[in-house]
């Protein structure tokens, strides 16, 4: 089929994926640096097309957020985020679950309803989510995002931003945002010499001077991991550590460090 023919076809089915129950979500991990235990996960969304099978969010996102569906598909997978975040913390492993917000999402109030609302569906103490703020369009063309963040943070839960070193998210803006982790991005991770080398470890100290926890992510070999531990990093995620997998098999990786049992 041509690529053409393939995207017009997604295009077609994207609007009524989420409500087929289409979108689903992988949990990649994410380890304390200090004690090598899972503290996080980050949701990572999936569409299960019932013909072309699994599609990555970066072929699906963008066009969601082209044609306007990006605030449905991203309810869906706060939803999802705090339903496993809830039963880990029924299970007695209260790690914390990040759900990747787009900026467009932020540009009306609406989310922080949504928000309120499934944490106290749920009972999920607001600590246990993240919001990982995912800047596909730089914040000054979305002013009235400052604005939604500042309301989420008031709900008590944290505020990530993702990528950063590689997307728009400029230091102003950061500050601005009063967000609380920056999660710094694989390419700075994966950086270990040439002339932007520098870059993770200044990325990391700006953080720290700011009071935000620092994830390192896309770790994929133990320089790397070696590197970010060095740098004091709070938290790692990558393929070494583990990669995007079911909910189960994250319930396992908890079982193995202390007894849990899945299901809810
Ligand atoms: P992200 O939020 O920065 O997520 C990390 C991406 O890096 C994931 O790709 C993950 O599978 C991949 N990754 C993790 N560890 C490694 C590693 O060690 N090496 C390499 N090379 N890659 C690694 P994925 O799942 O394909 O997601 C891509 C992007 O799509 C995400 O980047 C995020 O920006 C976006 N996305 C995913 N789910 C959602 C969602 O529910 N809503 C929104 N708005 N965006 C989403
Ligand atoms: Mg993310
Ligand atoms: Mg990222």
């Amino acid at each position: 089929m041509r690529t053409e023919e393939r995207l017009a076809l997604l295009e077609h089915d994207l609007p009524g994926a989420a409500g087929r129950g289409e979108i689903i979500a992988l949990f990649q991990p994410q380890f304390s640096l200090e004690t090598g235990e899972v503290v996080g996960a980050e949701a990572l969304s999936r569409w299960i097309h019932p013909r072309f099978g699994l599609i990555a969010p970066g072929e699906f996102i963008p066009m969601a957020e082209r044609l306007g569906l990006v605030g449905g598909i991203g309810d869906v997978m706060l939803r999802l985020g705090c339903h496993a975040a809830r039963d880990w913390q029924n299970h007695g492993h209260p790690i914390e679950v990040a759900v990747n917000v787009s900026i467009l999402q932020l540009r009306t109030t609406a989310i922080v309803d949504t928000v309120a609302g499934l944490l106290d569906d749920f009972s999920l103490q607001p600590r246990l989510l993240t919001l990982e703020v995912t800047e596909t369009t730089p914040v000054s063309d979305v002013p009235e995002a400052i604005g939604t963040v500042h309301a989420l943070r008031g709900l008590g839960v944290n505020i990530s931003i993702d990528d950063f070193g590689a997307a728009y998210a400029s230091r102003e803006q950061v500050i601005a945002l009063q967000a609380t982790e920056l999660k710094v991005d694989q390419s700075l991770v994966q950086e270990t010499q040439g002339e932007h080398a520098e870059d993770l470890a200044q990325a990391v100290a700006f953080g720290k001077e700011h009071g935000m926890r620092l994830v390192a992510e896309g770790i994929e070999t133990e320089a790397q991991l070696a590197r970010v531990r060095a740098l004091h990093c709070d938290r790692g995620q990558g393929y070494l550590l583990s990669r995007p997998t079911t909910k189960a098999d994250v319930d396992s990786l908890l079982v193995g460090a202390g007894g849990f049992r899945a299901g809810s």
